[in-house]
């Protein structure tokens, strides 16, 4: 497989189950998305639409008793080559366990989650946490890694590394945990940084820092990132292109221009219009988008956002699958409102 050359991975045609006692659960339904290198790609979607899952399958760490069950997943990588020289690999075909696969996790795609407390171990510091990184994916001594943690403690803004490298989890606030969680993701220099609601339980103040961190980062390492979140407003802070994803499909795909000025489907127009304003008068009432998303186990026919749609076209929206329409410079939606 061929990538372009600002390509650093290429997720085709993506779907992930989890065969379960009720049912079987189809999470992601033919997820197609593509990240540049040194670029931002914002992935955008209601809780349950299959952000999350793509992110853990690009990481190889679906929950039991998920699994792949087609597509592929390709990265440009510097792992599994004997010269250390660039190849392309399918992750979707690699044994989660498999040598080359724990290089990859941290060493080329690093991961930030959205509560720091759950990803680090209560009983260990953080210094020994961060460094047990670089010591696992490069050949550092133990005092080198130390050394490099504390700069990278500093980098993210933790007052008094020094001190603070050697204390526990729970004597660092929220955002300080965050912090250091972006130092641990960043400490090896990924080439992907997947960051997961990395802002969802800070407030806005913090918030507003933690972004400008992983934009300054971002230029300081050149990584990639894929940021995930439900907020249109962090979206338009941070990323390059973005990814709407709803019932495990990415339904509208273009620039940050394209979606908030020109957005097409339906579903993003109704995102939009939720983001609460501060112009509107005092009682008008907040805007959500109608209905629910559907049960996990049902299968929705045709369009998967036409129980909710309120432009559905009668006949076809509830029995064709929409086809993806091109507007032009990456603008793609799938909607039967632009077809023919
Ligand atoms: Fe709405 Fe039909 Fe477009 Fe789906 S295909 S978003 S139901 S108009």
């Amino acid at each position: 497989m061929q990538l372009n050359p600002d390509e650093l991975i290429r997720i085709q045609n993506l779907k992930v189950v989890f065969p379960l006692d009720e049912g079987t659960v189809q999470a992601l339904d033919g997820v197609n998305l593509s990240i540049k290198r040194g670029r931002v790609l914002g992935v955008v979607g209601e809780s349950g639409c299959g952000k999350s899952i793509t992110a853990r399958s690009i990481l190889r760490i679906i929950p039991d008793p998920g699994k792949i069950e087609e597509g592929e997943i390709w990265l440009r990588t510097k792992y599994g080559t004997a010269d250390g020289s660039e190849q392309v690999i399918n992750l979707a075909q690699i044994d989660p366990a498999s040598d080359l696969m724990r290089q990859i996790r941290w060493g080329e795609i690093s991961m930030v989650f959205q509560e720091p407390m759950t990803s680090f171990s209560a009983y260990h510091t953080l210094g020994d946490q961060i460094s047990e990184a670089l010591l696992m994916h490069r050949d550092v001594s133990r005092k080198e890694a130390l050394r490099l943690t504390i700069e990278m403690l500093e980098r993210v803004g933790i007052p008094n590394a020094s001190t603070r490298v050697h204390q526990y989890p729970h004597e660092f606030s929220g955002g300080m945990r965050q912090r250091a969680m972006i130092a641990m993701a960043l400490i090896c220099n990924p080439s992907l940084l997947i960051a997961d609601e990395p802002t969802t339980s800070l407030d806005v103040t913090i918030q507003a820092q933690m972004l400008d961190l992983m934009q300054n980062l971002r230029l300081d390492f050149g990584s990639s990132i894929m940021f995930i979140t439900h907020n249109l407003g962090v979206i338009a802070q941070i990323a390059d292109e973005v990814s709407i994803m709803y019932l495990g499909k990415v339904v509208e795909h273009g620039s940050v221009m394209d979606i908030f000025h020109d957005p097409k489907h339906p579903y993003t127009i109704d995102l939009l219009n939720a983001i609460p304003k501060i112009t509107g008068q005092k009682k008008d009432r907040l805007v959500a988008i109608e209905g629910n998303i559907p049960s996990p186990f049902e299968r929705v026919k045709g369009c998967p956002f036409h129980p909710r749609c309120s432009r559905i076209i009668q006949g076809i929206c509830e029995a064709q699958v929409p086809p993806k329409v091109d507007f032009g410079n990456g603008h793609l939606a799938s909607c039967h409102l632009y077809s023919d």
